[in-house]
């Protein structure tokens, strides 16, 4: 029995630093997300704009996802809206929020991507335009591979997965409905040019990711899920998964070589 539960636990423990920024149900399945004072959010007097006394805990659920989030102590972010936006495994998007100011992104994405995940939030949209306007000059060729999902699309994924495989599996490679960047239309997943190794390791390395990391944060973009980062933001290195920022805090966190968690000196995802 107890040996029974201790492979239980280290299955989980060995799975958690694995867990990708899940996107469709074909790419999830292949892989799958401070020293200085801690700055002022532009909007909000708090610390960060997360800071909320609330938690999913103990509300009323009709999703099994909804029902599962209730036991774990995960904060619900207080202002979904603001730019800077910290959401990951421990800060959740309200139910409710879906963003009001979702636009086409006008690059060229894969043939794969439906309507829903070319959209991007109207600055993010715009700064991901340039971006790849400006990478194509230097002949860097970026395609879209997934960028919004709504939190409808989110809960049918997750409660697929959890159908199939049960909720502890199922956790260990998508992201709980609201825990997703990609819910908030300011995160992407890009890929070269040729289409190849979308959300996957081998994109790291590549001409393309290489641009990103160096440029990236000249269009308010971050490297979101870093290299020997993942104890802290609770995803492996994802270098194809891009966030929008703004530019000031997209420089200070790329040249820092810090995570958005330590930006706003949050609690390390995996600690
Ligand atoms: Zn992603």
């Amino acid at each position: 029995m107890v040996k029974f539960f201790s492979t239980i636990l280290c299955t989980i423990m060995l799975a958690l630093p694995l867990t990708g920024c899940t996107g469709t149900i074909q790419n999830a399945e292949k892989n799958h997300q401070s020293e200085s004072k801690p700055p002022k959010d532009p909007n909000n007097d708090n610390q960060y704009p997360n800071q909320s006394t609330a938690t999913s805990g103990n509300t009323s659920s009709d999703t099994e996802a909804q029902k599962y989030s209730n036991t774990d102590s995960i904060q619900v972010i207080a202002k979904p809206k603001s730019i800077p936006v910290l959401v990951n495994k421990q800060n959740k998007l309200p139910d409710s929020y879906n963003p009001s100011d979702l636009i086409y992104a006008k690059i060229p994405f894969v043939n794969t991507a439906g309507a829903e995940k070319r959209k991007m939030r109207k600055e993010a949209a715009a700064a991901i335009e340039k971006l790849f306007a400006e990478a194509k000059q230097q002949d860097v060729n970026l395609l879209g591979v997934s960028a919004y999902r709504s939190h409808a699309t989110q809960i049918t994924l997750f409660n697929y997965y959890v159908k199939r495989d049960g909720y502890k599996k199922a956790r260990t490679y998508s992201a709980l409905p609201g825990t997703s960047e990609h819910e908030t239309g300011l995160a992407i997943d890009v890929t070269g040019g040729n289409g190849k190794c979308q959300a996957q390791d081998c994109f790291g390395g590549t001409k393309e990711a290489i641009w990103l990391q160096t440029h990236a944060a000249e269009y308010g973009f971050i490297i979101r899920y870093p290299k020997g980062k993942s104890s802290i933001t609770g995803y492996k290195y994802e270098p194809w998964h891009i966030r929008y920022v703004g530019k000031a805090i997209a420089i200070e966190i790329m040249d820092r070589g810090i995570t958005l968690e330590e930006y706003y000196q949050a609690t390390p995802v995996n600690k």
